[in-house]
């Protein structure tokens, strides 16, 4: 089957052609982007030299002539050293150079070489799964990201496996186009190594390729990624009491993701940052968001971004990033972005503006993106919010989420009783709405839970009473924090629409 140019080739390809003496290609799949270069190098009648520092370069370069003096060298400086010889038209692929990146001389050299590398039609290219860029090297070096296969990648790699195994008996090697659609979007978000693999195993065990173990095996992968998490979301709509504002605006985007939305001229929703006080549905609703639209939901757990590794916390948002991208379209839940990103302000002096790169490369996504992953995230402390996040673009609307009014805790009621097999027309609902002002919804569920042990203890059915009596002896939170929860309605009054049609007096 004919191989076919990806973007990223074509990137390449143009940057070769014009000479561009440094490149750096960031990727996980080192395979993959050897075998796109060499397609590339010989696409443009070059020779391909790969370095490894155990190998050296393969195949080797000329030698230098007979006499010439050989000092010994430690092999990243030899390799760097050799290109000084006189050499044309050939593509220097240098495997995982970072490590030296950060030694003057390699700096040195390297800014040396570079008027050389193009005036003799060379193009010297460091492949890292980690992005590691001294300052000095920033304006000398084009950085090339390697996305994740696309589609038409995929596909195609799909129909290659397929045919290859025509005549293995046994094996079904027919597939419908509804079924094949579904093995590539299951796909999506994998590496091709990834997917050849599962591919291998599903042949094993089913002897078809089936999009279930396709699905399984890029749970573990997305898993294994540490950042991103697949969230099995139960909740629905349904669950949540009260919201309506909230709920209606997400209804009206139900089918914002479908191509007839694209065709009608509908922009892709980007996003919502729902703000507001503990246990009020936050995260309720972004769960709940993923089943109304029918989406995967990825959870992102920014606070496992920031590895040990100098330089691995950038390349860990990356990561993120373009696997979510990948999976799109989904739905990105961040719970607690100010806890991720509180530390912004002071990351100059406290950690060399690691947080601060890894935010801006967050910022920059959020505005620019693409693809339709729609993010969900969920605060409760404004203070803690760098304000680049609240600033137009971001996200499509911030919701505040107050404590709930007494018609939405009638609801909130009903629907924690049924939950958990009672039916709500044997209690007197609104007299329970009525005495608990101030209570959030995870503290009326509280208040439920608390009672059932009570009437089990006492071995009766649930009355209004054993309800009645635990909201007596609950202390909401709100009492407590009064301050803080006004501060936050003050804040929330100028900046964010409330989610609750009639909010809190
Ligand atoms: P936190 O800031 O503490 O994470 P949160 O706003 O994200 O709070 P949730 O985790 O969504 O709160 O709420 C906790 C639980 O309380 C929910 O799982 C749900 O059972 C219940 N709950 C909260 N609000 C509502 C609501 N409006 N309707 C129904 N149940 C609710």
């Amino acid at each position: 089957m004919e191989a076919m140019e990806t973007p990223f080739e074509r990137e390449l390809e143009v940057l070769v052609r014009a000479r561009y003496p440094l490149l750096y290609v960031v990727t996980p799949e080192e395979r993959r982007a050897e075998e796109l270069v060499r397609l590339t190098a010989n696409r443009l009648q070059k020779r391909l030299h790969i370095w490894t520092l155990t190998r050296g370069y393969e195949p080797p370069l000329p030698l230098p002539p007979e006499g010439e003096r050989r000092e010994r060298l430690s092999p990243e400086i030899e390799a760097l050293t050799m290109l000084f010889r006189p050499y044309e038209n050939a593509v220097l692929l240098l495997k995982d150079f970072h490590p030296y990146l950060n030694d003057a001389r390699v700096i040195r050299l390297l800014r040396d070489l570079s008027p050389r590398l193009h005036s003799s039609g060379r193009t010297l290219i460091l492949l890292s799964p980690l992005l590691k860029l001294p300052s000095e090297l920033e304006k000398e070096l084009t950085v090339l990201e390697m996305p994740l296969p696309s589609r038409e990648e995929i596909a195609h790699k799909l129909r290659e496996i397929l045919l290859m195994l025509r005549d293995k008996p046994g094996v079904q090697t027919e597939v419908p186009p509804d079924e094949f659609e579904e093995l590539v979007q299951a796909a999506q978000g994998l590496t091709m190594e990834e997917i050849e693999n599962v591919c291998a195993r599903s042949i094993v065990e089913h002897r078809q390729l089936k999009a279930g173990v396709i699905l399984t095996e890029k749970q573990q992968i997305v898993r294994k990624s540490g950042v991103l998490e697949y969230y099995a979301a139960q909740e629905r709509l349904e669950d949540i009491g009260g919201l309506d504002v909230l709920k209606e605006w997400l209804r009206k985007r139900r089918a914002a993701f479908s191509e007839q939305a694209r065709e009608f001229g509908l922009p892709t929703p980007k996003g919502v940052l729902l703000l507001g006080v503990q246990g009020c549905g936050k995260s309720l609703t972004a769960k709940a968001i993923a089943n109304l639209w029918g989406l995967p939901m990825l959870r992102f757990d920014v606070g496992r971004v920031f590895g040990s590794l100098v330089g691995a916390s950038e390349a860990n948002m990356r990561l993120a990033i373009r696997t979510a991208e990948a999976v799109a379209p989904c739905i990105l839940w961040i719970d607690e972005l100010e806890k991720a990103f509180s530390g912004v302000q002071s990351s100059s002096m406290s950690d060399a503006g690691t947080t601060a790169r890894v935010f801006a490369t967050f910022l920059t996504w959020l505005q620019e993106k693409k693809a339709p992953v729609f993010v969900v995230a969920t605060a409760n402390d404004v203070s803690l919010l760098p304000p680049e996040l609240l600033r137009k673009g971001r996200f499509d609307e911030i919701f505040f989420l107050d404590l709930p009014t007494e018609s939405e805790r009638e609801q909130i009621f009903a629907i924690h009783l049924r939950k958990r097999k009672r039916d709500p027309a044997q209690f007197n609902l609104k007299q329970l709405a009525q005495v608990t002002k101030g209570f959030s919804g995870a503290e009326i569920e509280q208040v439920i839970i608390g009672a059932l042990f009570t009437a089990f203890d006492a071995g009766r059915d649930l009355t209004t009473d054993d309800l009645l009596a635990e909201i007596k002896a609950t202390v909401p939170l709100s009492v407590m924090m009064r301050e803080e929860i006004d501060e936050l309605r003050t804040w929330a009054q100028l900046r964010a629409r409330p989610a609750s049609q009639c909010p809190h007096s």
